[in-house]
């Protein structure tokens, strides 16, 4: 199935921690994703719409939006001529970090996710009945029962910040089990909201494995590994930028293409999107997934073409990285399954052009993403200033001018100021040390 010799030179790739762009040998272009996953999808938009009610009777900033998670889509010309991530066509950037409340891309699946788990206890308990208004949710009947349980979560930081957020907000208990790579502010602000914060040595998987090894009878695992709620929560996203790209006049078809570029971790969040958009655009959407070099799980995930799980360490990454989000060392296989046939492929970003591409969208767009955020900015510059990227296109029928390129930014906007202080200094350290560098090489 996977040309040995391609594969070999991937996995040299990747051993040594080059950046590279693999293209997936098992796309299907036209593959869409069967009734189950739309009916699932189907459903998630119908929760979100129907609890937008509650949420904004729950969170103060929701108010004047009517408890509607979503975030903009905004125009990133700027970046489209701006070396060295320049490339044709039309720049667009999905600004998730703007999610209300979390901050992050987590919380359309993780909020999704507590949403349907207090509507099935509330439904199970005769609080509410199918059609009732959810802000019953917040009332004292429903926080009484949700009081009796706990949620418990692994998260590396921006899941564990989503679901302990909403669950703490419902009355729920929660326990947030958090890897090493998580940041200290994701924890200090759920512990001041009451939240068990649980941290652990170890990486993300182990963290989700003790999360999952504590749970009790009447407690709930959010499951980031494996949760088919998650997954569809994300994949509501695919809707909204399809009306967004409809209000900014740019047409998705085989002549103006719809390139995506995503940050991935366990691949929740990017995978559920990529099922989305395939459901709404077929063969017009090209998704591309980002992933630190210390940490591409997916890549190696999709490229081995094993159906049982595959780790970073097998090929003696360690899975450290500035990108704490995207820190994770084996890829959910719940996920590499769905989209296996979907997925254009994969690009690989070291930390040092990570802080790069966080200065670079400071620079021109006037905001900070987190790191993980910014792995996504060099994928139109990896399909037009590579051997495999034009040939992509070329295989493709892309016509570089037409295509309208979408940079997704996952997180950021909670960062607080001393944090932000942090990544600006940094950033401008590791650029001014790769001028030095190339100058002495030249
Ligand atoms: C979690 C996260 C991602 C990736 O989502 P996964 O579901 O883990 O693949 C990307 N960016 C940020 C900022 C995140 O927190």
């Amino acid at each position: 199935m996977t040309n040995s010799k391609d594969y070999s030179h991937i996995i040299d790739c990747l051993r040594t921690k080059s950046r590279c762009l693999w293209l997936n040998e098992r796309l299907f272009p036209n593959c869409r994703p069967d009734q189950s996953i739309l009916a699932g999808i189907a459903d998630a938009g119908a929760r979100f719409k129907r609890c937008e009610p509650l949420l904004a009777a729950v969170f103060n900033e929701l108010g004047p939006t009517g408890g509607r998670i979503e975030s903009p889509l905004t125009n990133a010309g700027k970046l489209a001529a701006c070396s060295p991530v320049t490339a044709p066509g039309a720049w667009f950037i999905k600004r998730d970090d703007l999610l209300p409340v979390a901050g992050s891309i987590k919380a359309r699946g993780g909020f999704h996710e507590v949403l349907a788990y207090a509507e099935k206890l509330a439904l199970d308990h005769g609080i509410i009945n199918p059609t009732s208004d959810r802000r019953c949710l917040a009332e004292e009947a429903a926080r009484g029962l949700f009081s009796a349980h706990k949620i418990l979560v692994g998260s590396t930081g921006n899941l564990g910040l989503a679901i302990g957020t909403l669950s703490a907000a419902l009355g729920f208990r929660s326990e947030v089990h958090m890897s090493a790579d998580a940041r200290q502010w994701k924890k200090d602000r759920l512990l001041a909201r009451g939240v068990a914060v649980v941290e652990h040595q170890g990486d993300y998987s182990a963290a989700v494995a003790t999360a999952r090894s504590l749970m009790k009878e009447s407690d709930y695992f959010v499951d980031d590994e494996a949760s088919a709620l998650l997954f569809y929560g994300y994949a509501t996203a695919a809707l909204e930028l399809k009306m967004q790209l409809h209000a900014v006049g740019r047409k998705v078809d085989s002549q103006t293409p719809l390139l995506v570029y995503l940050p991935c971790g366990v691949g929740g969040a990017p995978g559920g999107i990529t099922v989305g958009l395939k459901a709404i655009f077929g063969p017009d959407v090209h998704c591309f997934f980002a992933e630190p070099v210390a940490s591409p799980c997916m890549l190696l995930q999709l490229c081995s073409g094993q159906t049982g799980p595959v780790s970073v360490a097998e090929i003696g990454l360690d899975n450290k990285t500035e990108a704490d989000g995207l820190a994770v060392g084996q890829a959910s296989l719940f996920v590499a399954h769905r989209i296996q046939e979907m997925l254009a492929g994969v690009f690989t970003v070291s930390d040092d052009e990570l802080y790069e591409n966080m200065a670079l969208v400071e620079k021109h767009l006037g905001f900070l993403p987190e790191p993980s955020a910014a792995a996504g900015l060099r994928g139109p510059m990896w399909l037009n200033e590579t051997e495999a990227g034009r040939e992509y296109l070329r295989r493709h029928q892309i016509v570089p001018d037409h295509a309208t390129h979408v940079i997704w930014t996952t997180g950021g906007s909670l960062v607080p100021e001393l944090q932000r202080i942090h990544y600006r200094n940094t950033a401008e350290m590791k650029i001014r040390s790769l001028r030095s560098g190339l100058i002495a090489r030249t």
